[in-house]
């Protein structure tokens, strides 16, 4: 399997994206198996012995290894760039891991303000418990990340473009920053997956996914992984051996399918996206359209070089505030009135009463989320199809 990994590394993403990691069996199957078994028998007592001592190589317990999973991991480590990936039971598992794996008491984590809402809760909530603490810069401001720097931070943590506001941060520069402290850069890559944006090829030493959302592309399981140097995926490895946040060799399998159309689904993603920013932005009822891929986007010339596509989360913003944007919301017919993304159907919220409706209206709007905010993350439907559903709300603004 390492030799045809190695051949891979050179041809096209959409390439990896098919072939990557599979290793067949005995029976000589076209499409990738499912090993959906907890653990592996052994030949003999010496075998199992030697298994277990590390002599050879072979799978024990799905809890340490899976062939599906590793199937996954070498798919989409080929697909980053990465050395190494390991795959995990959610995004968030991932990013929990990659923290205890390669972090302890007394360090110190500089993010982005504007990540995950969950892996905030992480950082303050659980990481602070144990001594690690966190403080948050703006995302796209690289003098804030050079000056939050204390002697003890291990960890630049960032997620390009955030949600929902749809800021860019420059991964290049910031791992720059990092690099000249030996400050680990991890960023949260959910959003673009490496179709559009390979934050390793730009300097980061870890990716982390929720392949929930993109990788899997259409709502059906839940799972995450991290990509990086073997050394660091070594680490995380042997967490997850010990602490058990693994991905299930099921989910494993739907992301294998999901990786294998994932180009064309985030060039879709992003086309339907560009056109849907384009059409709102010159809707008479539209204050104000976040999208990377608009020219008056602030960092647009960054998002142009960093980004293949510009992928397909967009927020706009309606001048009457939450009775319009509820309108908006209520009056779609297809839509799915959901705060998940990544999906082959078309999602609509309200950040401001969902996602970051636990803040306070202050942070809120220091987060640049008013409460005439409303995000779309567009689906494969018909895009004229995706514009009258938002018209008919749109229209009585
Ligand atoms: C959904 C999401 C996560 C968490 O992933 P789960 O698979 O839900 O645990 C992390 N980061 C981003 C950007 C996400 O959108």
């Amino acid at each position: 399997m390492s030799d045809s990994k190695n051949d891979l590394t050179k041809l096209g993403l959409e390439t990896q994206a098919v072939r990557g990691g599979q290793l067949r069996s005995m029976e000589r199957e076209h499409a990738e198996p499912i090993y959906l078994t907890s653990s592996y028998v052994f030949e003999s007592a010496g075998q199992a012995a030697d298994t277990f001592s590390g002599e050879i190589s072979g799978n024990v317990y799905s809890r340490y290894t899976n062939p599906t999973v590793r199937t996954f991991e070498e798919r989409l480590a080929l697909m980053e760039g990465g050395e190494a990936a390991v795959g995990t039971a959610s995004g968030m598992s991932a990013i929990l891991s990659t923290c205890m794996a390669l972090l302890q008491a007394g360090d110190h984590i500089v993010a982005s303000k504007s990540i995950f809402g969950s892996t905030v809760g992480l950082f303050n909530n659980y990481l602070g418990k144990f001594g690690i603490e966190t403080s948050f810069v703006d995302l796209s401001d690289n003098s804030q990340w050079a000056e939050a720097i204390r002697p003890n931070t291990k960890m630049f943590f960032l997620e390009t473009p955030s949600n929902p506001t749809i800021e860019v941060g420059d991964v290049l520069a910031i791992s720059e920053i990092a690099k000249s402290k030996n400050i680990l850069t991890v960023v949260d890559n959910c959003f673009c997956t490496p179709a559009l944006q390979k934050p390793l090829e730009l300097g980061a030493d870890l990716v982390v996914h929720s392949a929930t959302k993109y990788i899997d592309g259409q709502g059906r399981a839940l799972g995450g992984a991290v990509v990086g140097h073997d050394e660091h995926i070594k680490e995380l490895v042997a967490f997850l051996r010990t602490c058990g946040p693994t991905m299930s060799p099921f989910n494993a399998w739907v992301f294998l399918k999901g990786l294998e159309t994932l180009k064309i689904r985030m060039k879709a993603h992003s086309d339907a996206a560009t056109e849907l920013a384009n059409w709102l932005k010159d809707h008479p009822n539209v204050a104000k359209v976040n999208y990377a891929g608009l020219s008056d986007h602030p960092q647009y010339e960054l998002a142009q070089k960093q980004m293949q596509h510009s992928g397909g989360v967009l927020s706009f913003e309606l001048a009457k505030g939450k009775e319009s944007a509820w309108k908006v919301i209520d009056n779609t017919q297809f839509l799915s009135i959901t705060a998940n993304l990544g999906d082959a159907k078309t999602t609509i919220t309200h950040p401001a009463t969902t996602t970051h409706g636990r803040l306070t209206e202050d942070q809120r709007l220091a987060a640049g989320i008013s409460q005439g905010l409303v995000r779309v993350a567009v689906g494969l439907e018909n895009i004229e199809d995706i514009k009258q559903d938002l018209d008919r709300g749109l229209l009585h603004c």
